[in-house]
């Protein structure tokens, strides 16, 4: 059967010694993996659609299992994800996030919306800490672990200040959380802020300006909530984390 979808690579494997296997999310069925042949050989015309975070038209031809490229179309090459450490790092968690952190059967059109929008945004030059942040939340909640942030999830208090569970999956009032030492406090900003993100949708999200020690505590709230919901080990997390030392 021969396939025709737009799609974004989210992984990529060596294959023999001049093929690729690239995983795609796609905009009408959903995440497969298409063998790009001769995509490793510098002149081949299909390599530069088999690069990681490429946004392009495929065709394939499939019948089970992998789909086998026919020809394509560059749309995005988002080459910037590719060549600035600090967005590499951000780019390849948010697309081990979508491989990984929802089920294959469930990704849709919705998933690939968001990622090509997150994207998009990484190559604009918008806040890669921010996008990868709002990128985890829409994972949460497309994968149906939408955190509960606004009142208190054992009580249903309002009244702060509030700490954070990332294995209860939202906040805890100082009630219910005085047994608790290894919960994280929240600042108000930051309670704001994870209300707010939670009804983002990154196709329509401008630049959003933070100070560097709001954004750590941002991503380190949501970080909790995507290991607490989702326990996956991602492999880009060193990468990204040791960054993070270095500056
Ligand atoms: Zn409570």
């Amino acid at each position: 059967m021969l396939y025709r979808v737009e799609g974004i690579v989210v992984r990529t494997v060596d294959y023999g010694e001049n093929h690729k296997i690239v995983t795609l999310i796609t905009n009408n069925s959903g995440k497969v993996g298409v063998l790009v042949r001769g995509a490793r050989k510098v002149r081949s015309k299909h390599a530069s659609l088999a690069q990681p975070f490429t946004y392009g038209e495929y065709n394939f031809i499939k019948n089970t299992g992998l789909g086998t490229l026919q020809h394509g179309e560059l749309i995005a090459s988002n080459h910037l994800l590719r060549a600035d450490l600090d967005i590499t790092a951000h780019a390849s968690y948010v697309a081990e996030l979508m491989d990984r952190g929802i089920q294959d059967e469930e990704v849709g059109l919705l998933h690939f919306e968001q990622l090509k929008a997150c994207f998009s945004g990484m190559a604009e030059g918008k806040d890669v800490v921010v996008l990868t942040s709002i990128f985890e939340m829409r994972v949460l909640i497309m994968s149906g672990y939408s955190p509960i942030v606004e009142e208190c999830i054992h009580c249903g208090n309002h009244v702060g200040p509030f700490k954070l569970s990332g294995y209860a999956g939202g906040i805890l009032c100082s009630r219910c959380s005085a047994q608790d030492a290894s919960l994280t406090p929240i600042s108000d900003t930051a309670l704001k802020l994870l209300r707010l993100f939670k009804r983002l949708d990154l196709r329509q999200v401008g630049n959003i300006n933070l100070s560097n020690d709001v954004k750590k505590e941002i991503s380190l709230l949501i970080r909790q909530l995507v290991d607490g919901q989702l326990g996956i080990k991602f492999k880009t997390r060193n990468f990204l984390d040791n960054l993070g030392n270095l500056v």
